[in-house]
Protein backbone atom coordinates (compact mmCIF):
# COMPACT_ATOMS: atom_id res chain seq x y z
CA UNK A 1 0.00 0.00 0.00
CA UNK A 2 1.22 3.38 -0.87
CA UNK A 3 2.36 5.54 2.12
CA UNK A 4 3.91 9.26 1.76
CA UNK A 5 5.99 10.91 3.30
CA UNK A 6 7.72 14.33 3.50
CA UNK A 7 9.49 16.63 5.72
CA UNK A 8 10.24 20.28 6.27
CA UNK A 9 13.08 21.86 8.08
CA UNK A 10 12.18 24.71 10.83
CA UNK A 11 15.26 26.63 9.58
CA UNK A 12 13.60 29.79 8.75
CA UNK A 13 9.93 31.46 7.61
CA UNK A 14 8.09 29.24 4.97
CA UNK A 15 8.26 30.64 1.58
CA UNK A 16 6.50 30.30 -2.15
CA UNK A 17 9.24 27.62 -2.72
CA UNK A 18 7.80 25.71 0.25
CA UNK A 19 4.06 26.29 -0.52
CA UNK A 20 4.56 25.09 -4.48
CA UNK A 21 6.81 22.40 -4.12
CA UNK A 22 5.53 20.64 -1.02
CA UNK A 23 3.30 22.28 1.15
CA UNK A 24 0.13 22.69 -1.23
CA UNK A 25 1.23 18.93 -2.59
CA UNK A 26 1.33 17.36 0.70
CA UNK A 27 -2.64 18.32 1.33
CA UNK A 28 -3.16 16.92 -2.39
CA UNK A 29 -2.02 13.53 -1.40
CA UNK A 30 -3.64 13.54 2.15
CA UNK A 31 -6.98 15.00 0.25
CA UNK A 32 -6.82 11.90 -2.11
CA UNK A 33 -6.77 9.17 0.84
CA UNK A 34 -3.32 8.21 0.52
CA UNK A 35 -1.39 7.73 4.10
CA UNK A 36 0.82 10.58 4.76
CA UNK A 37 3.28 11.28 7.02
CA UNK A 38 4.63 14.59 7.81
CA UNK A 39 7.93 16.29 9.60
CA UNK A 40 9.13 18.87 10.99
CA UNK A 41 12.97 17.97 10.50
CA UNK A 42 14.47 20.11 13.50
CA UNK A 43 17.39 17.20 13.60
CA UNK A 44 18.40 18.59 10.06
CA UNK A 45 17.63 22.31 10.90
CA UNK A 46 20.78 22.21 13.44
CA UNK A 47 22.93 20.78 10.65
CA UNK A 48 23.45 24.94 10.55
CA UNK A 49 23.61 26.92 13.65
CA UNK A 50 20.25 27.72 15.19
CA UNK A 51 18.89 29.84 18.25
CA UNK A 52 17.39 28.00 19.80
CA UNK A 53 14.46 30.55 21.38
CA UNK A 54 14.14 30.63 17.79
CA UNK A 55 14.27 27.27 16.71
CA UNK A 56 11.32 26.28 18.99
CA UNK A 57 9.09 29.40 17.09
CA UNK A 58 10.18 28.20 14.06
CA UNK A 59 8.93 24.82 14.72
CA UNK A 60 5.75 25.46 16.32
CA UNK A 61 5.44 28.30 12.89
CA UNK A 62 5.73 25.29 10.85
CA UNK A 63 3.69 23.15 12.19
CA UNK A 64 0.85 26.03 12.12
CA UNK A 65 2.36 26.37 8.42
CA UNK A 66 1.41 22.84 7.81
CA UNK A 67 -2.10 22.75 9.21
CA UNK A 68 -3.03 26.47 7.63
CA UNK A 69 -2.04 24.77 3.79
CA UNK A 70 -4.68 21.88 4.76
CA UNK A 71 -2.96 19.01 6.16
CA UNK A 72 -5.37 17.94 8.97
CA UNK A 73 -3.22 16.17 11.78
CA UNK A 74 -6.63 14.04 12.22
CA UNK A 75 -5.85 12.47 9.00
CA UNK A 76 -2.27 12.75 8.83
CA UNK A 77 0.36 12.37 11.20
CA UNK A 78 2.28 15.51 12.19
CA UNK A 79 5.18 15.79 14.03
CA UNK A 80 8.62 16.99 14.89
CA UNK A 81 11.67 14.59 14.48
CA UNK A 82 13.28 14.58 17.28
CA UNK A 83 10.42 13.46 19.08
CA UNK A 84 10.67 10.24 17.43
CA UNK A 85 13.88 9.29 18.36
CA UNK A 86 13.68 5.96 15.84
CA UNK A 87 14.81 8.46 13.00
CA UNK A 88 18.26 8.74 14.69
CA UNK A 89 18.22 5.38 15.38
CA UNK A 90 17.95 3.88 12.05
CA UNK A 91 20.14 6.89 10.70
CA UNK A 92 23.12 5.78 11.96
CA UNK A 93 22.78 2.20 10.70
CA UNK A 94 22.72 3.81 7.36
CA UNK A 95 25.46 5.87 8.41
CA UNK A 96 27.57 2.92 8.32
CA UNK A 97 25.69 1.71 4.36
CA UNK A 98 26.42 5.04 2.98
CA UNK A 99 29.66 5.36 1.46
CA UNK A 100 32.11 8.54 1.85
CA UNK A 101 32.32 8.67 -2.01
CA UNK A 102 28.36 8.84 -2.29
CA UNK A 103 28.01 12.05 0.08
CA UNK A 104 30.97 13.86 -1.50
CA UNK A 105 28.49 14.00 -4.64
CA UNK A 106 25.59 15.78 -2.84
CA UNK A 107 25.34 19.03 -4.81
CA UNK A 108 23.41 19.99 -1.29
CA UNK A 109 26.47 19.95 0.93
CA UNK A 110 28.46 21.75 -1.48
CA UNK A 111 25.62 24.38 -1.47
CA UNK A 112 25.25 24.97 1.87
CA UNK A 113 28.94 23.98 3.31
CA UNK A 114 30.24 27.24 0.59
CA UNK A 115 33.84 27.84 0.43
CA UNK A 116 35.04 26.85 3.77
CA UNK A 117 33.96 22.62 3.63
CA UNK A 118 35.93 21.89 6.81
CA UNK A 119 34.30 24.44 8.60
CA UNK A 120 30.94 22.62 8.38
CA UNK A 121 29.08 20.71 10.88
CA UNK A 122 29.72 16.58 10.18
CA UNK A 123 25.65 16.56 10.51
CA UNK A 124 25.41 18.73 7.31
CA UNK A 125 27.60 16.33 5.74
CA UNK A 126 25.71 13.22 6.95
CA UNK A 127 22.39 14.74 6.39
CA UNK A 128 21.46 12.98 3.90
CA UNK A 129 22.09 9.45 5.65
CA UNK A 130 19.53 10.88 8.17
CA UNK A 131 16.81 11.60 5.63
CA UNK A 132 17.46 8.65 4.23
CA UNK A 133 16.38 6.99 7.86
CA UNK A 134 13.46 9.63 7.75
CA UNK A 135 11.87 8.08 5.07
CA UNK A 136 12.71 4.41 5.20
CA UNK A 137 12.03 4.26 8.83
CA UNK A 138 8.16 3.95 7.97
CA UNK A 139 8.78 2.39 4.40
CA UNK A 140 7.41 5.31 2.78
CA UNK A 141 6.81 4.51 -0.92
CA UNK A 142 6.24 8.07 -1.96
CA UNK A 143 8.01 11.43 -1.28
CA UNK A 144 6.50 14.81 -2.50
CA UNK A 145 9.31 16.76 -2.21
CA UNK A 146 10.83 20.18 -5.00
CA UNK A 147 13.60 19.49 -7.32
CA UNK A 148 16.56 20.53 -5.15
CA UNK A 149 15.59 16.65 -3.37
CA UNK A 150 15.79 14.88 -5.88
CA UNK A 151 19.02 13.74 -5.51
CA UNK A 152 18.83 13.04 -1.76
CA UNK A 153 16.05 10.68 -2.74
CA UNK A 154 18.37 8.51 -5.11
CA UNK A 155 20.37 8.43 -2.70
CA UNK A 156 17.82 6.81 -0.41
CA UNK A 157 16.92 4.09 -3.06
CA UNK A 158 21.05 3.39 -3.06
CA UNK A 159 21.29 3.11 0.55
CA UNK A 160 17.96 0.95 0.60
CA UNK A 161 19.46 -1.24 -2.16
CA UNK A 162 22.54 -1.60 -0.20
CA UNK A 163 21.31 -2.46 2.82
CA UNK A 164 18.88 -4.98 1.35
CA UNK A 165 21.63 -6.54 -0.51
CA UNK A 166 24.49 -6.70 1.83
CA UNK A 167 21.91 -8.17 4.70
CA UNK A 168 20.21 -10.31 1.96
CA UNK A 169 17.09 -9.67 2.23
CA UNK A 170 14.16 -7.48 0.58
CA UNK A 171 13.28 -5.24 3.63
CA UNK A 172 13.33 -1.69 2.75
CA UNK A 173 11.39 -0.48 -0.68
CA UNK A 174 12.38 1.53 -3.37
CA UNK A 175 11.24 4.95 -2.44
CA UNK A 176 9.79 7.23 -5.28
CA UNK A 177 9.94 10.22 -5.28
CA UNK A 178 7.14 12.90 -6.53
CA UNK A 179 7.96 15.94 -8.30
CA UNK A 180 5.31 17.28 -9.86
CA UNK A 181 3.36 20.48 -11.16
CA UNK A 182 4.89 23.51 -12.99
CA UNK A 183 6.66 25.13 -10.14
CA UNK A 184 8.88 22.14 -8.53
CA UNK A 185 11.61 25.09 -8.42
CA UNK A 186 11.01 28.47 -7.60
CA UNK A 187 13.49 30.27 -8.21
CA UNK A 188 15.31 33.46 -6.30
CA UNK A 189 13.39 37.03 -7.13
CA UNK A 190 16.70 38.35 -7.29
CA UNK A 191 18.63 35.83 -9.00
CA UNK A 192 17.14 33.46 -11.52
CA UNK A 193 20.30 30.76 -10.98
CA UNK A 194 19.34 30.39 -7.56
CA UNK A 195 16.50 28.75 -5.58
CA UNK A 196 14.23 30.50 -3.48
CA UNK A 197 15.09 29.22 0.01
CA UNK A 198 14.41 29.79 3.79
CA UNK A 199 17.96 29.97 4.47
CA UNK A 200 19.02 32.94 1.77
CA UNK A 201 19.78 36.13 4.19
CA UNK A 202 18.37 38.50 1.49
CA UNK A 203 14.74 38.76 2.41
CA UNK A 204 13.88 39.86 -0.83
CA UNK A 205 14.86 36.89 -2.76
CA UNK A 206 11.59 35.30 -1.44
CA UNK A 207 8.06 35.93 -0.66
CA UNK A 208 7.28 34.45 2.65
CA UNK A 209 4.08 32.72 3.14
CA UNK A 210 3.50 35.48 6.18
CA UNK A 211 4.12 38.49 4.00
CA UNK A 212 0.92 41.03 3.99
CA UNK A 213 -0.15 41.95 0.85
CA UNK A 214 2.06 45.73 0.55
CA UNK A 215 4.93 43.61 1.04
CA UNK A 216 4.31 41.16 -1.53
CA UNK A 217 3.62 43.34 -3.86
CA UNK A 218 6.49 45.62 -3.46
CA UNK A 219 8.85 42.04 -3.95
CA UNK A 220 7.29 41.22 -6.93
CA UNK A 221 7.42 44.55 -8.31
CA UNK A 222 11.31 44.61 -7.38
CA UNK A 223 12.18 40.96 -8.98
CA UNK A 224 14.32 40.79 -11.39
CA UNK A 225 13.18 40.23 -15.40
CA UNK A 226 13.96 41.15 -18.76
CA UNK A 227 12.87 43.82 -21.11
CA UNK A 228 11.05 41.98 -22.90
CA UNK A 229 7.42 40.91 -22.83
CA UNK A 230 5.82 37.88 -22.49
CA UNK A 231 6.14 34.80 -24.90
CA UNK A 232 3.12 33.52 -26.36
CA UNK A 233 4.47 30.03 -26.06
CA UNK A 234 6.70 28.01 -23.61
CA UNK A 235 9.12 27.82 -26.13
CA UNK A 236 10.09 31.70 -25.48
CA UNK A 237 10.82 31.38 -21.94
CA UNK A 238 14.30 29.49 -22.47
CA UNK A 239 17.31 31.32 -21.56
CA UNK A 240 14.85 33.65 -20.11
CA UNK A 241 15.48 32.43 -16.19
CA UNK A 242 13.47 35.18 -14.15
CA UNK A 243 10.36 35.40 -16.81
CA UNK A 244 10.16 31.50 -16.61
CA UNK A 245 10.30 31.81 -12.77
CA UNK A 246 7.62 34.32 -12.69
CA UNK A 247 5.39 32.40 -15.21
CA UNK A 248 5.84 28.90 -13.57
CA UNK A 249 4.83 30.73 -9.72
CA UNK A 250 1.53 31.83 -11.74
CA UNK A 251 0.75 28.39 -13.20
CA UNK A 252 1.61 26.81 -9.92
CA UNK A 253 -0.79 29.67 -7.77
CA UNK A 254 -3.25 29.30 -10.14
CA UNK A 255 -3.33 25.22 -10.81
CA UNK A 256 -2.80 25.72 -14.85
CA UNK A 257 -0.02 24.58 -17.13
CA UNK A 258 2.70 27.17 -18.23
CA UNK A 259 1.74 26.74 -21.60
CA UNK A 260 -2.11 28.08 -20.10
CA UNK A 261 -0.49 30.84 -18.65
CA UNK A 262 1.45 31.97 -21.85
CA UNK A 263 -2.26 31.75 -24.05
CA UNK A 264 -3.74 34.41 -21.40
CA UNK A 265 -0.62 36.69 -20.69
CA UNK A 266 1.46 36.07 -23.95
CA UNK A 267 2.32 40.00 -25.14
CA UNK A 268 2.02 41.53 -22.08
CA UNK A 269 4.91 43.50 -20.40
CA UNK A 270 6.10 42.36 -16.96
CA UNK A 271 4.42 46.06 -15.60
CA UNK A 272 1.42 44.30 -16.29
CA UNK A 273 2.26 40.96 -15.83
CA UNK A 274 3.29 41.47 -12.44
CA UNK A 275 0.35 43.43 -10.78
CA UNK A 276 -1.45 40.29 -11.93
CA UNK A 277 0.70 37.90 -10.33
CA UNK A 278 1.11 39.86 -7.17
CA UNK A 279 -2.59 39.84 -6.70
CA UNK A 280 -2.82 36.25 -7.32
CA UNK A 281 -0.15 35.24 -4.99
CA UNK A 282 -2.36 37.25 -2.27
CA UNK A 283 -5.16 35.81 -2.58
CA UNK A 284 -3.79 32.56 -2.44
CA UNK A 285 -1.40 33.33 -0.08
CA UNK A 286 -3.44 35.57 2.98
CA UNK A 287 -6.08 33.16 4.12
CA UNK A 288 -2.76 30.90 4.98
CA UNK A 289 -1.26 33.25 6.82
CA UNK A 290 -4.37 34.43 8.98
CA UNK A 291 -5.21 31.15 9.91
CA UNK A 292 -1.37 30.57 10.75
CA UNK A 293 -1.69 33.68 13.16
CA UNK A 294 -4.03 32.26 14.61
CA UNK A 295 -3.04 29.11 15.16
CA UNK A 296 0.23 30.62 16.44
CA UNK A 297 -2.02 32.49 19.48
CA UNK A 298 -2.07 28.65 20.55
CA UNK A 299 1.15 27.17 20.90
CA UNK A 300 -0.16 24.72 23.65
CA UNK A 301 -2.28 23.12 21.04
CA UNK A 302 0.13 23.02 18.30
CA UNK A 303 2.48 20.97 20.96
CA UNK A 304 -0.11 18.73 21.87
CA UNK A 305 -0.68 18.11 17.94
CA UNK A 306 2.76 17.17 17.59
CA UNK A 307 3.09 15.08 20.77
CA UNK A 308 -0.05 12.95 19.49
CA UNK A 309 1.36 12.66 16.29
CA UNK A 310 4.70 11.59 17.66
CA UNK A 311 3.15 8.63 19.32
CA UNK A 312 1.17 8.06 16.08
CA UNK A 313 4.83 7.90 14.25
CA UNK A 314 6.81 5.99 16.74
CA UNK A 315 3.81 3.23 16.77
CA UNK A 316 4.67 2.91 12.59
CA UNK A 317 8.71 3.33 13.33
CA UNK A 318 9.26 1.04 16.61
CA UNK A 319 8.59 -2.27 14.81
CA UNK A 320 10.37 -1.25 11.45
CA UNK A 321 13.25 -0.25 13.92
CA UNK A 322 13.71 -3.50 15.69
CA UNK A 323 13.29 -5.79 12.54
CA UNK A 324 16.10 -3.90 11.51
CA UNK A 325 18.30 -4.12 14.69
CA UNK A 326 17.23 -8.17 14.40
CA UNK A 327 18.93 -8.21 10.49
CA UNK A 328 22.06 -6.70 11.64
CA UNK A 329 22.46 -8.69 14.48
CA UNK A 330 21.76 -6.31 17.48
CA UNK A 331 21.08 -8.29 20.42
CA UNK A 332 17.66 -6.94 22.28
P1 LIG B 1 16.91 25.64 3.67
O1 LIG B 1 17.40 26.82 2.88
O2 LIG B 1 17.08 25.79 5.16
O3 LIG B 1 17.41 24.32 3.13
P2 LIG B 1 14.52 25.33 2.12
O4 LIG B 1 13.84 26.57 1.71
O5 LIG B 1 15.38 24.64 1.11
O6 LIG B 1 15.33 25.65 3.45
P3 LIG B 1 13.63 22.79 3.12
O7 LIG B 1 13.05 22.66 4.49
O8 LIG B 1 15.04 22.38 2.91
O9 LIG B 1 13.42 24.31 2.66
O10 LIG B 1 12.72 22.00 2.09
C1 LIG B 1 11.35 21.70 2.35
C2 LIG B 1 10.65 21.28 1.07
O11 LIG B 1 10.47 22.44 0.22
C3 LIG B 1 11.42 20.27 0.22
O12 LIG B 1 10.48 19.36 -0.34
C4 LIG B 1 12.05 21.10 -0.86
O13 LIG B 1 12.29 20.36 -2.04
C5 LIG B 1 10.97 22.15 -1.07
N1 LIG B 1 11.55 23.38 -1.60
C6 LIG B 1 12.50 24.15 -0.99
N2 LIG B 1 12.80 25.20 -1.75
C7 LIG B 1 12.04 25.10 -2.88
C8 LIG B 1 11.91 25.88 -4.07
N3 LIG B 1 12.62 26.99 -4.22
N4 LIG B 1 11.03 25.49 -5.01
C9 LIG B 1 10.28 24.36 -4.85
N5 LIG B 1 10.37 23.57 -3.76
C10 LIG B 1 11.23 23.93 -2.78
MG1 LIG C 1 16.59 22.98 1.66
Amino acid sequence: TPRVFSGIQPSGDLHLGNYLGALKRFADAQNQGVQSIYCMVDQHAITVWQEPAKLRQATRELAAGFIASGIDPKKSILFNQSQVAEHAQLGWVFNCVARMGWMKRMTQFKDKAGKNAENASLGLFGYPALMAADILIYHATHVPVGEDQKQHIELTRDIAAKFNHDYGVDFFPMTEPVIEGAATRVMSLRDGSKKMSKSDPSEASRINMTDDADTIASKIRKAKTDPDALPSEAEGLKDRPEARNLVNIYAGLADMTVAEVLAENGGQQFSAFKPRLSDLAVAKLAPISTEMARLMTQPDEIDAILRHGASQAREIAAPILAKTYDIVGMVR
